[in-house]
């Protein structure tokens, strides 16, 4: 993958090769961080970069934040304008991915989270597809179980969770599958490693509450609504049993990172036809062009990044 040239870090733009931290750093020993993880789209037609909703980002990375007891000035407007002129310096022409992080600071042993310096940077990279097999992907029921609100809350994207997803990812590609899903410790089906899940079961398209340990996805948000405006098809948001994957009739996860990826074999069993189906396609379709500015009425989404 390549590195950035340059990172917002400590307060300002400087070369990426700058933007260091110590070994004694808190959040790189303690997991006392949190990220965010935005795309931005290059639209070549209007020779433009958009961002897709960096506000419902950073205020969900100002969320995270604030489970952890971090004080930050910044606002959601005012992380978009600098990532704004990251962008901008960076002068990227293809689609990106930016990485924000706010994390504790310190250098110094002790596990806590007040009375700690809290930085935030901000890095971005030329990036592609996160599944590979993005319209076949084969996924398994992992063996582990998803991080409780009462561990380490799932809607924080707080970065010592990730190594829940970590073993959830390793374990599943070591055993020849894409990804998998994951279940609460109750037994129901919460999400990916780094991604929601959807399943289109009797016609009707389901995902599982926010209150099932899964990531406030914005993704998942965008998707509910699409499919609410633009499908004839009956949306709710309910528990998913593990033995609904096997029998429904499409399945796919999204996620900033994984867009919309279409699942098509769940433990060597397919999905409805074993072929990614027609409510999958069209909302890949329709989700491309949200956030390549080609619908007008989702244009509130998208934030183009260069003057015109
Ligand atoms: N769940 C987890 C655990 C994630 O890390 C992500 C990626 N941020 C998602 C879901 C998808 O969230 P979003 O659509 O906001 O990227």
């Amino acid at each position: 993958m390549a590195l950035p040239n340059f990172a917002y870090f400590r307060g300002e733009i400087v070369p990426y090769s700058e933007a260091k931290v110590g070994v004694l750093t808190h959040a790189l020993n303690y997991g006392t961080g949190a990220f965010a993880g935005l795309r931005g789209y290059w639209n070549p037609d209007d020779e433009q970069l958009y961002m897709f909703r960096p506000h419902d980002h950073f205020r969900r990375l100002l969320n995270s934040a604030k489970i952890l007891c971090m004080e930050f000035e910044h606002t959601p407007e005012s992380l978009t304008e600098i990532t704004k002129a990251l962008l901008r310096k960076e002068a990227y022409r293809e689609d990106v991915y930016i990485r924000p992080l706010v994390y504790k600071a310190d250098e110094m042993i002790g596990v806590k989270l007040h009375d700690l310096i809290d930085e935030i940077s901000i890095a971005a990279m030329p990036f592609g597809l996160y599944v590979a097999k993005d319209t076949n992907a084969h996924v398994t029921i992992s063996s582990w179980r998803r991080i409780d609100d009462n561990v380490i809350p799932a809607r924080g994207k707080i970065t010592g969770a990730y190594a829940n997803s970590a073993l959830i990812k390793t374990d599943a590609v070591r055993a020849g599958f894409d990804e998998a899903l994951v279940l609460t410790q109750e037994g129901h089906i919460s999400e990916g490693s780094a991604m929601n899940l959807f399943m289109v079961r009797d016609g009707k398209l389901i995902t599982p509450p926010l209150t099932e340990n899964v990531l406030e996805g914005i993704t998942r948000r965008s998707v509910l609504e699409i499919a609410a405006r633009e499908l004839d098809i009956i949306v709710e948001e309910r528990l998913i049993d593990r033995t609904e994957v096997y029998l429904c009739e499409e399945l796919f996860f999204t996620g900033t990172a994984a867009q919309i990826t279409a699942i098509t074999m769940v433990d060597h069993r397919p999905v409805g036809s074993g072929v990614m189906g027609p409510v999958t396609t069209r909302l890949r379709e329709l989700f491309n062009d949200v956030v390549r500015g080609k619908m007008p009425t989702y244009r509130d989404w998208i934030m183009p990044v260069y003057e015109k």
